[in-house]
């Protein structure tokens, strides 16, 4: 029984390199959820296997430029050359049809999200080691060295971020860290903050039924 009726937005962030992307995939082939993914629009080049609309919407810069003049994202930022940015209108009309909405971002556009969408619930994933982080970084073998230490030194100052969040999970094993993340959806939808209306509206209604 579902008390309460407004969609969540639920943010999962955390440092580069520590495997957000693999975690939200393994959060959406898990059963019997109403989750909605929130696809980011990018200004980076579509990887191999990459589909537009389904990955990312793919643009231009001078098309993202003109939506952020006409204040069309949620949040955004730039990220190693790049732009990504959450679409505001998908994600609100998601949300009023009651659905939960993921959004999988960095931690720069988690913090706007934060300062906008109080009430969203905010999940930084964080490695089991800092040595698991290179690790990763490393085993992707997409960047050279000194790129992997400089990721690594950004990763140490978004480290200290954490205190902005709501819950820290551990991605130690995929599938453990996207359990984790469904147990707090769970958890966060019982607070009675968010299902108290809920619950009162159904006793009116069935004390109306009985008159
Ligand atoms: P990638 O290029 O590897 O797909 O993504 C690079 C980083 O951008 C990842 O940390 C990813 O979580 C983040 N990202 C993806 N979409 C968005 C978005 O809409 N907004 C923000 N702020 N970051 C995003």
């Amino acid at each position: 029984m579902k008390l309460n009726k407004k969609g969540l937005l639920i943010v999962i962030s955390g440092p580069s390199g520590v495997g957000k992307g693999t975690v939200r995939k393994a959060l959406f082939e898990m059963q019997g959820h109403d989750l909605v993914y929130s696809v980011s629009m990018t200004t980076r080049k579509p990887r191999v296997g990459e589909v537009d609309g389904k990955d990312y919407y793919f643009v231009s810069r001078d098309e993202f430029q003109n939506r952020i003049e006409e204040g069309k994202f949620l949040e955004y930022a730039e990220f190693v050359g790049n732009y990504y940015g959450t679409p505001l209108d998908k994600v609100q009309e998601q949300m009023s049809k009651g659905h939960e909405v993921v959004l999988e971002i960095e931690v720069e556009g988690a913090l706007q999200v934060r300062q906008k969408v109080p009430d969203a619930v905010f999940i930084f994933i964080v490695p089991p080691t800092k040595r698991a982080l290179y690790d990763r970084l490393k085993r992707r073998g997409t960047e050279s060295e000194d790129v992997i230490r400089s990721r690594m030194e950004k990763a140490d100052r978004e480290f200290l971020l954490a205190n902005r969040y709501d819950y820290i999970v551990v991605n130690d094993e995929v599938n453990n860290a996207a359990d984790r993340i469904m147990a707090i959806i769970r958890a966060e939808h019982a607070k009675t903050a968010r299902s108290i209306a809920g619950y009162l509206e159904m006793l009116e209604s069935e004390d109306a039924k009985n008159e």
